[in-house]
């Protein structure tokens, strides 16, 4: 067909003829694609279909694609997003597109691949495109399973603090805001891990929330501890009764060095995140034993600056300089008997912790000495009602058949897992106000206490806990006293009708919550209380 006139006339003959009507079409110099419009297909034997390619046959070479599907993103001038597409458009990275085509009334953009991988893909450009954007945005008001549930329910039951609800009102006495915890949620997170058959060791990572009362916890479900930095290793010596060194790993990033020359007084195991310090501290890690934390190039994460591994993040080795780490490790008798990966936070697809797990074990003929595969933490809990939990059976079999019978310890060092869910923050109703498209409900405390909605965009189930059994109807925007346009706890959340002095339960909020809290304002973060069990 290159420069000759009439070729697609020709061929378009041919479909007019058997009466096929073209849908989509795309074409390049030797190549036109074009789909079919199912109505126009319909072909009880399938015999019109052969002679019309028979037909086809006869002016080109014809080949026929089934089982594929179109998914098309519709919207009003469609070209001026092809900028915000291009995340959206990374998924088709490693899936074959068949056929690209914008609609010549730009309000469509439609792409053309194999049907198994359809719904997967409908999925993540509804995450990419809507979801992500859903929650800040009050356009978009509430989803449709949040408008078709009863409060405080998820998954078909109700969450935890929906029978305790009695009691979280009487701990909160007259106080204005706290955050209330239920230790025994945390010991059913911790059991859950240890009942792990391939998981050796669970280490709880204390910068998720480090309250004595948590930590002692952790210690009599025999959970060891990761620290981040020499204060958090010296609080979980002072406040565990009997905490031992050998219990709590070390892993900071860009710590200065005298952190690491105290972690080895202390007798705390080291992780060392950087071939920098190594060579230029020698004289530090001399005839040491140390894991060594390395960067496997897939970041994972439920926000980008959760994300703590790939090219852009700055934790870890990278690969590309272990040969050279080798040979220094050697020459000053540094021993590593361990390697550490965290790729990211609040990661739900279990196959992630497989693949890190496989990953390590490639590395593993480097390091002889290597005990210990440690898969960091991450290991994320559902914030949304619809969301499903996290599959531990799954990650256990995954592990088990990508370990094999290597002779090797695997760890997990969760923070998130042991502890959201087992938290709430309550905050009282302090005003109302209707302005714009929206209708404020104001809380006594904000972003001060909890952070994560300002600064990751992260969503946490609100309810009216004063009012669990009146019907949801009102959408609100959720609101704190902080001087900060965002200091937004809710966007486009439903709220039976609300009034000054109710209080407010932000669910979910046990990991990050209190530990992230400042005095911004001059305002007192929200204390913490725990339920009697
Ligand atoms: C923060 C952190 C964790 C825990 O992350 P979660 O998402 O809370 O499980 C684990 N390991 C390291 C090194 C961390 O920095």
């Amino acid at each position: 067909m290159w420069r000759q006139a009439g070729f697609l006339a020709d061929a378009f003959a041919v479909f007019k003829e058997h009466n096929y009507s073209v849908d989509l079409i795309s074409t390049s110099e030797s190549t036109v694609t074009i789909t079919l419009d199912p109505e126009s297909a319909v072909d009880a034997d399938g015999s019109r279909f052969i002679r019309f390619i028979d037909d086809l046959s006869g002016l080109c070479q014809v080949e026929v694609k089934t089982d594929c599907v179109s998914i098309s993103m519709v919207g009003n001038a469609i070209r001026t997003i092809l900028g915000k597409l291009s995340s959206a458009l990374d998924l088709f990275q490693d899936r074959h597109v068949h056929l690209v085509t914008q609609s010549a009334n730009d309000l469509n953009l439609t792409l053309v691949v194999d049907s198994e991988h359809a719904d997967s893909l409908v999925r993540k450009l509804h995450q990419t495109l809507i979801s992500s954007q859903a929650d800040n945005r009050a356009e978009f008001g509430p989803s449709w399973s949040e408008m078709n549930r009863t409060a405080g329910t998820a998954r078909g039951s109700p969450e935890w603090w929906h029978a305790r609800a009695p009691d979280l009102l009487e701990i909160l006495g007259q106080r204005e805001c706290a955050y209330v915890y239920d230790l025994n949620i945390i010991r059913k997170a911790a059991q859950r891990l240890n009942a792990l058959r391939t998981v050796h060791r669970v280490l709880y990572s204390v910068k998720a929330n480090d309250h004595p009362r948590i930590l002692q916890v952790m210690a009599q479900e025999g959970l060891g501890f990761e620290c981040v930095s020499i204060a958090e290793v010296e609080h979980v010596l002072e406040t565990v009764p009997g905490g031992q060194p050998a219990e709590i790993l070390f892993t900071p990033n860009f710590a200065p060095r005298e952190e690491y020359e105290k972690a080895f007084q202390a007798g705390v195991r080291v992780t060392v995140d950087n071939s920098w310090v190594l060579r230029e501290w020698h004289g530090l890690f001399t005839h040491k034993e140390l894991f060594l934390r390395l960067d496997l190039e897939s970041g994972h994460g439920h926000h980008r600056k959760v994300i703590t591994s790939g090219k852009e993040s700055k934790f870890g080795i990278s690969l590309e300089h272990l040969g050279e780490l080798s040979d220094h490790l050697q020459k000053h008798d540094i021993r590593v008997t361990g390697l550490h990966a965290h790729t990211g936070s609040g990661v739900t697809d279990v196959s992630v912790w497989q693949e890190q797990l496989r990953r390590l074990l490639a590395v593993l003929p480097r390091f002889p000495a290597v005990k210990v595969l440690n898969l960091g933490g991450g290991l994320g809990v559902p914030d949304r009602p619809e969301q499903s939990r996290l599959d531990l059976a799954e990650l256990d079999k995954l592990l088990h058949a990508s370990l094999g019978e290597a002779e090797i310890q695997l760890w997990l060092e969760p923070g998130r897992y042991l502890v959201a869910n087992s938290g709430v923050l309550l905050a009282r109703v302090t005003q109302l106000k209707d302005k714009g498209n929206y209708h404020y409900v104001g809380i006594a405390t904000g972003m001060n206490s909890l952070i994560r909605p300002a600064l990751y965009g992260s969503y946490h189930d609100i309810v009216n806990l004063s009012r669990l059994d009146s019907p949801s109807t009102v959408p609100c925007r959720i609101v704190g006293p902080i001087c900060e346009s965002g200091d937004v706890l809710g966007e486009s959340r439903l709220l039976p009708p609300t009034c000054e002095g109710d209080v407010l339960l932000i669910a979910n909020t046990g990991a990050y919550g209190r530990v992230m809290a400042s005095h911004y304002n001059r305002r007192i973060p929200a204390e913490e209380l725990f339920l009697a069990s």
